[in-house]
């Protein structure tokens, strides 16, 4: 195995304090130092990669702890000389976006946004089955129109910001927004209705623990193998 698994890597990292008494067998400064030295090479040269990278640490090292996300938004946006900024939202969070389009006007930012219902499509229009639409699986009421990515970024694309922000769109969408975006993109809400979208709450919590043992439970009684669902085609 040479792909790189940094999530198995014990205690303190070589690769952040420069020493370790044990370092993986794959750890990719090991085994791809030329991949390292091409990264090192891109921070030199590619202009856009050097200036987001500087500013990024520098947000990171004056607001660290003490500042919100949104603070840190902000800042960035203010370091890479953006004026114009979008918001790509989920019409769940109206009431939020409103806030964060007064507060970014304070700081004064000009501000477009674009509800992910924005067209009005039907979810059958673009191929998601009947039974996927009005009610959810868990007894919610859904709706039958599509959420619409793409003429989210078509439209903030059209506006022409300078940068967009991602305000709770729903995992797929938001890689879809991303993927059509011509200006970079950041999330300020990860959506997960589940934890007040806040998708690490569950890692260490009971209800995670039960959450997810009565999943793998269900699929080992199915002899399911991931990522093969057999629920979602
Ligand atoms: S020391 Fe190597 S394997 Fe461990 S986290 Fe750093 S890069 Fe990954």
């Amino acid at each position: 195995m040479t792909d790189p698994t940094c999530h198995e890597c014990n205690g303190i990292n070589y690769c952040c304090v420069g020493r370790a008494s044990k370092i993986l067998d794959n750890c990719p400064m090991k085994v791809s130092p030329e991949i390292e030295k091409q990264a090192k090479e891109i921070y030199k040269t590619d202009e856009f990669v050097k200036k987001c990278t500087r500013i990024a640490s520098i947000v990171e090292a004056k607001g660290y702890i003490h500042w919100p996300r949104l603070k840190d938004t902000v800042e960035y946006a203010k370091g890479m000389g953006y004026t114009k900024l979008g918001l790509a939202f989920c019409v769940g969070m109206l009431n939020e976006v409103r806030k964060i389009a007064e507060i970014l006007e304070k700081y004064g930012f000009e501000i477009t946004s674009v509800c992910c219902k924005t067209g009005g499509l039907k979810k059958t229009d673009v191929g998601v089955p009947e039974e996927y639409t009005m009610i959810s699986k868990t007894g919610y009421t859904i709706g039958w129109i599509t959420c619409n990515p793409v003429a989210q970024a078509l439209l903030l694309n059209n506006a022409k910001t300078d940068m967009n922000i991602i305000v709770g769109l729903c995992v797929g969408h938001d890689i879809t927004f991303t993927q059509l975006s011509k200006a970079p993109v950041t999330t300020l809400v990860a959506k997960d209705r589940s934890a007040p979208h806040n998708p690490t709450a569950i890692l260490f919590s009971h209800y995670g623990k039960e959450f997810f043992s009565k999943e793998f439970k269900e699929m080992k009684k199915k002899k399911m193998t991931v990522p093969n669902t057999p629920d979602i085609k």
